[in-house]
């Protein structure tokens, strides 16, 4: 797994652990960090520090492998752009590569960005997106879209078992507090007592994904024969007024709600349709966002 270092990644390590798996964990700390896994104590996990845009070389037998290496959190890809860009086609070529090699199946972790600020709503797979490839989030927008454009290729030409998956917002336990993401930020400025600061009027949809129903899918679909883009997120949209006080109110603060300028290209609605991931992978999500706060809530160990 690249990126297994990262806050998805770590977690979908532990799934794959828990199902038999043996698992390479391969990153290159820029994002992720040690602190994620270094409580997997596990014979069948190694951990290696390896920068996906140069070729990697594993000795052993691979039979998937889960491409997650990419800056993922605005405040990570806009400090990263160039690194960004890399990681989404120099990264995912190498990683390609592999799975050709190995003769592996291959999975993509693309993005619901690739819909850009959406002009259909909800998303299904088959919108083919409206994003601006000059503005400061086409870094990795754009990466994801040359991503996925390279899976299928890699797919059509070479006959490489490939998946693409379209995560959707997702949150949990170990995101940073400081990753700029909306839940983390609300939660550590909510534990603090400070004002949540929303951006815009508050009005914009987002659709948020407890990370345990996020990682049920994605190994769903690295075990399924599936090669077209299948979303996975949950289809539950709100505001982030109404997410700001979801927040509060789970965490019990007395914090107000503030609101700030709205970012460039912020999107203004997001929302899955998961109508393939139902019909092709059984899925859907069972963790609705009170209980996914309340469990993230419950591993928040830094008061900040
Ligand atoms: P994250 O930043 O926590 O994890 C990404 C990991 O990739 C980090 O550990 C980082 O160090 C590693 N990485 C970055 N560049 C690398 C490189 N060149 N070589 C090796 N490792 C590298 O982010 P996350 O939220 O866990 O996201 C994981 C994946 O899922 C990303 O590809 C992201 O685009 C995708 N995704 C996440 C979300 C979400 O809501 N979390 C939504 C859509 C897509």
């Amino acid at each position: 797994m690249t990126g297994g270092a990262g806050f998805l990644g770590s977690h979908l390590c532990e799934s794959l652990l828990a199902r038999g798996h043996r698992v390479l964990c391969v990153d290159n700390l820029d994002t992720g960090s040690l602190g994620n896994i270094e409580h997997i104590r596990d014979a069948a996990f190694t951990f290696r520090h390896h920068d996906m845009t140069e070729h990697l070389t594993i000795d052993e037998p691979v039979d998937f492998v889960y491409h997650l290496a990419s800056p993922a959190s605005p405040i990570d890809y806009l400090r990263l752009p160039l690194q960004t860009l890399k990681v989404g086609s120099y990264g995912t070529h190498n990683a390609l590569g592999l799975a050709k090699f190995k003769r592996a199946r291959f999975l993509l972790a693309s993005t619901s960005e690739v819909y850009g600020d959406p002009q259909v709503h909800p998303q299904p797979e088959t919108y083919w997106g409206h994003v601006n490839p000059i503005g400061p989030r086409g870094v990795y927008d754009e990466a994801k879209r040359f991503a996925e454009a390279m899976v299928m290729a890699y797919h059509r030409q070479q006959g490489v078992d490939t998946a693409i998956v379209r995560i959707f917002n997702t949150y949990g336990p170990r995101m940073r507090p400081h990753d700029g993401r909306a839940i983390p930020t609300f939660i550590r400025q909510a534990l603090e007592n400070k004002p949540l600061t929303v951006f815009g009027d508050g009005s914009q949809t987002r659709s948020f994904c407890f990370v345990e129903d996020l990682v049920r899918g994605l190994v769903l679909l690295a075990e399924s024969g599936e090669h077209l883009p299948v979303n996975i997120g949950n289809p539950h949209e709100m505001t982030l007024l109404e997410l700001a006080k979801a927040v509060v109110v789970a965490t019990g603060s007395t914090s107000e709600i503030v609101f700030e300028a709205l970012p460039i290209d912020d999107p203004q609605v997001r929302q899955p349709d998961i109508t393939r991931a139902r019909q092709i992978l059984g899925w859907e999500p069972t963790v609705d966002l009170e209980e996914g706060l309340r469990r993230t809530l419950a591993k928040v160990t830094i008061r900040v």
